[in-house]
């Protein structure tokens, strides 16, 4: 008896084992596809100077939309393409599109001060990275401080021998770097001293809770202080609400990007925000 239960038991695990390896392949697979066949698209998000309110930059973030699955978001995909060897070409491929996006913008006159770029560890281990944006950077007619690089600390804590090399190498072309998601990880000040970040973006997490926790707020004025000691550009994630914008300005955060100014936008609505941006008042 016990060990048909069991038989029983193990049929069931392997079967949903089973779908979930076969969904995981499906995904993988799709994902290839995907990559080389266009159906990834990227978003664009509005920075803003929290000083005159004028626009800092936008972040670009990755869209995919399956013609099967639908939309697949980046909390999916980016764990699949890491595994799967192929998180290196999508952030190529978001380079290469961001570099596009900015330079059609300007051309059409839309202003658009900068792009930041989300990339892996991964896109660090390649040697070749500094020569690749180098090449992106002529072929788009665009200056070094036209784009932002976002590392999170899963690039420090990397072993890989060519990291060190090839941060210092995209440093020295002048592109800045930002590090996205600051103060989740470990060893958050150690490394700053360390590395040639210009940017740090205060995670979301503590934005979200900043106004109705002291403690959190304490904690989101402590980075912003840090911030303002390094002569770090502050940039504050995931604003959503008016308390957590004058929180913010009065902690004198230097920049903010949230859902109370704008969800990530395609580039044609990007461009019509833009637009009415600069004409309308500012913020308040
Ligand atoms: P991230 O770089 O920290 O990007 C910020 C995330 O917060 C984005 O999620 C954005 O849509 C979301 N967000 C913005 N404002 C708000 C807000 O007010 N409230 C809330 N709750 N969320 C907000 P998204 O687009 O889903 O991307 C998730 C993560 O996926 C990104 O986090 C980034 O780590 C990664 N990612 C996205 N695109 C790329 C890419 O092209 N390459 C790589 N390597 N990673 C990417
Ligand atoms: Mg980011
Ligand atoms: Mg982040
Ligand atoms: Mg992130």
């Amino acid at each position: 008896q016990a060990k048909a239960v069991n038989r029983g038991r193990f049929s069931f695990f392997s079967e949903e084992m089973n779908s979930l390896a076969q969904e995981r392949l499906a995904l993988e697979s799709a994902l290839r596809d995907a990559l080389r066949g266009g159906s990834f698209e990227l978003h664009f998000q509005p920075q803003i100077n929290l000083h005159d309110h004028s626009l800092h930059g936008v972040e670009a973030l990755a869209r995919w939309h399956d013609p099967q699955m639908g939309q697949v978001s980046p909390g999916r995909f980016i764990p699949i393409a890491e595994e799967c060897g192929l998180i290196g070409e999508l952030g190529k491929w978001a380079l290469e599109e961001a570099c596009f996006q900015l330079a059609d913008w300007r051309r059409r006159g839309i202003q658009v001060p900068s792009v930041s770029v989300n990339l892996s560890a991964t896109n660090f281990h390649d040697l070749e990275l500094p020569q690749f944006v180098t090449g992106l950077l002529r072929r788009y007619s665009l200056a070094p401080t036209d784009l932002t690089l976002e590392i999170t600390e899963t690039v420090l804590m990397d072993t890989n021998p060519s990291t060190n090399q090839t941060i210092a190498a995209v440093h020295a072309l002048g592109i800045p770097l930002a590090m996205d998601d600051f103060g989740t990880g470990y060893s958050s000040l150690g490394y700053l001293r360390k590395l040639p970040v210009s940017e740090l973006k205060l995670d979301q997490s503590f934005v979200r809770d900043m106004a109705k926790d002291e403690a959190v707020s304490a904690l989101t004025n402590a980075v912003i202080r840090i911030g303002e000691s390094l002569k770090l550009t502050v940039v504050a994630e995931g604003v959503e609400d008016a308390d957590q914008y004058r929180l913010l300005i009065s902690q004198g955060c230097d920049v903010a990007q949230g859902y109370y100014f704008s969800r990530p936008m395609s580039a044609d609505q990007l461009e019509h925000w833009v637009r009415e941006y600069r004409s309308a008042a500012p913020v308040e």
